[in-house]
């Protein structure tokens, strides 16, 4: 799992990339026709190497040194500065861009991949990488062809960075709310307004910033459909592209938060001179209609944030687990001479491990899964295929950003528990991971409305078809692995569980067709765990079955065909540990985890209304 002092899992991403997807498929395809195995692998060690290297080692300094700010700019960690040219000139801004539009042109699969060990180096350090991705890629989606030729190449290449500006004191979750406006005036519109929270919205990293603003113009309809999108630099651009004058964007200030302080979480005033300048993209009152095409990729970003952290955190607590000497083994309790053992003996320490091990590579293969769904959906020929990957990622995007990142907030905490009183200071990393990862259960929807999206939007979409062909997917995989000589009574346990959520789905049906709609959301956020519960125990077991007929192959070349023998196999050789690690994980996962389904389903069944019926004031 090491690269130097700064843990990855390396192993386990390859085996979700090749052994469970089996992404090589993709370069059948025209699109990544010039990508094989081994140049994946090359990206992926290459990013392992910067990861470790350059990256990793900015986290703590950034979390004390955090951001500054002074007469309207501010200062981000001094080590930001040459981390980020060496991010940029490697190309890992642009890594899953189309070649023609100046980026790597990788499968979005393999750039997640790569993007896992960066975020999990330092969270604070990619969101300036990560947010100019963003807005860039609205420009390359939405833009004109003059937008593409004056922006792209300069925000892929880290020249200029970008943000996403949405927020306003009075619109955060309700978008619609929005009251920044935009008046036209020749070629381009005046903006006028405040947006607060703004990621990387400024800093003294690049020589420009490109903000992609939120806005309402003159008499657009109320709510999100009057919301149009525009390209707004900090410092306008001459025809030639060079700079040319302030465009009377101000930071007013930044928030002082719990985590992630090297990212300047911004304050920005756009207009108060009259003077600012946005570029729309698109047309007039499109703007959410755009932004909702940039959703996924978002929310995707926002569970593999979280996820990393959390996976971090487990990796951290091993490391500890093994090596912090205490106490005896729980059988020799009476013995005062008894051998004091690493912590990994005793068997509570052992469940959390457990726990943990069990959710991170569950939520591995769920965040890589969305994300291979997104490359088949770009080159797949046969539209049914298409389709079906379509809708699996807005199915299960809600649950991609919102059961990842609150489990990844629980597995920071449960890192800290490992490492006792010392997981509470600040000597070991355990205590900032908690700090810095919280934020992902916040921003790009909270959890709560992604929840809200699943129950109240996903579920019905296309008359239900998202969710038929999911769980069809899950019944096919039940029914092959039913005769399972080993593995198959858990095949009976997800079953039932896919069953239970299947009767909490149509309880929802029925009590909001019977015009209660409160009811169905008020369990939502309980329904979209009993959801990523049924789906970490399905790709689990999938992983489970592969891993067995891999172990076996080992057994069989070392020659091991006793029980001993093959312990001894496991010992002695990484991989059939590795394997073995996977069949252990699923069996915990259905036998400890999965079994929360059905006490959710029976508090969803039952129908108390108690938090809704109590009167404010009797709380
Ligand atoms: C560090 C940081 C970085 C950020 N970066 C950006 C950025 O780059 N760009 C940007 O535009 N914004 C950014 N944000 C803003 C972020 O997206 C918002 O904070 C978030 O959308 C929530 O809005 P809010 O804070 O106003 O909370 P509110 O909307 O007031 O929500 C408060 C609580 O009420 C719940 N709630 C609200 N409405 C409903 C409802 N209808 N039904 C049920 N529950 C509801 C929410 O789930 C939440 O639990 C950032 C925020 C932070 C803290």
């Amino acid at each position: 799992m090491s690269n130097g002092t700064f843990p990855i899992s390396l192993r386990d991403m390859k085996f979700v990339l090749y052994e469970q997807l089996g992404i090589e498929r993709l370069c059948q395809f025209d699109k990544f026709k010039d990508f094989s195995r081994e140049t994946f692998d090359m990206v992926l060690e290459e990013g392992a190497k910067l990861a470790a290297e350059v990256i990793a080692p900015l986290n703590s300094v950034a979390d004390k040194e955090g951001c500054i700010f002074e007469k309207g700019r501010v200062k981000v960690p001094q080590a930001f500065h040459d981390a980020f040219k060496k991010y940029s000139e490697g190309g890992w801004i642009a890594a899953s861009v189309d070649a023609e539009a100046g980026g790597q042109g990788l499968p979005e699969s393999v750039a997640l991949a790569t993007a896992e060990m960066f975020v999990a180096a330092c969270c604070s350090f990619t969101t300036y990488p990560g947010l100019t991705r963003g807005c860039a890629n609205l420009i390359q989606s939405f833009g004109t062809p003059e937008q593409k030729a004056f922006y792209l190449e300069k925000m892929y290449s880290g020249q200029w960075t970008g943000t996403m500006c949405l927020t306003e004191p009075q619109a955060g979750s309700a978008v619609g709310d929005v009251k920044c406006q935009a008046k036209k005036e020749g070629d381009h519109y005046l903006i006028n307004g405040t947006k607060i929270f703004i990621t990387a919205g400024e800093h003294n990293l690049a020589e420009n910033i490109i903000h992609a603003v939120l806005a309402r113009t003159e008499n657009a309809p109320p709510g999100t459909k009057g919301l149009s999108l525009f390209i707004v630099p900090k410092i306008r651009i001459n025809g030639d592209g060079s700079l040319g004058e302030p465009n009377d964007v101000n930071c007013g200030g930044i928030e002082h938060k719990m985590g992630i302080k090297g990212s300047s979480t911004c304050t920005l005033n756009f207009g108060d001179n009259g003077k600012c300048h946005g570029y729309i993209l698109g047309q007039e009152n499109q703007g959410i209609q755009l932004m909702f095409q940039m959703m996924n990729e978002a929310r995707l970003g926002v569970g593999l944030q979280g996820f990393a952290l959390g996976n971090l955190a487990y990796l951290y607590a091993l490391k500890y687990a093994k090596e912090r000497i205490q106490g005896v083994e729980i059988t020799k309790l009476r013995d005062p001479n008894a051998p004091r053992v690493p912590i990994i003996k005793h068997p509570d320490i052992r469940r959390t491990l457990m726990t943990m091990k069990a959710y991170a590579e569950g939520l591995r293969a769920l965040i890589y899964r969305s994300a291979y769904y997104a490359d088949l959906a770009r080159v797949a020929t046969d539209p049914k295929e298409k389709e079906y990957c379509e809708n699996m990622i807005d199915l299960l995007i809600p649950v991609v950003k919102a059961y990842s990142t609150d489990i990844a907030f629980r597995m920071t905490e449960w890192a800290i528990q490992v490492h006792g009183g010392y997981g509470y200071c600040g000597e070991y990393p355990v205590e900032q991971l908690c700090r810095d990862v919280k934020i992902t259960s916040i921003y790009e929807g909270t959890n709560g409305i992604q929840a809200m999206d699943l129950v109240g939007r996903k579920l019905s979409l296309k008359k239900g078809a998202l969710v038929m062909g999911w769980m069809k997917e899950v019944n096919e995989f039940i029914e092959k692995h039913r005769a399972h000589p080993t593995l198959g009574s858990f095949m009976a346990q997800l079953e039932q569980a896919k069953n239970t959520l299947v009767n909490a789905s149509m309880h929802f049906a029925k009590t909001a067709a019977s015009g209660d709609p409160l009811y169905p959301m008020l369990h939502a956020c309980p329904y979209l765990e009993m959801f990523g519960e049924v789906e970490l125990a399905y790709l689990l077991l999938d992983q489970a079955i592969i891993a067995k007929d891999k172990l076996q192959a080992i057994f069989e070349k070392a020659g091991a065909a006793t029980p001993e023998a093959q312990a001894k196999v496991i010992e002695d050789q990484a991989e059939a540990a590795f394997y073995s690690g996977k069949i252990h994980a699923a069996e915990f996962f259905v036998t400890n985890i999965l079994p929360q389904v059905q006490s959710r389903a029976t508090t969803i069944l039952g129908g108390n209304r108690s938090a809704l019926a109590i009167p404010e004031a009797a709380f």
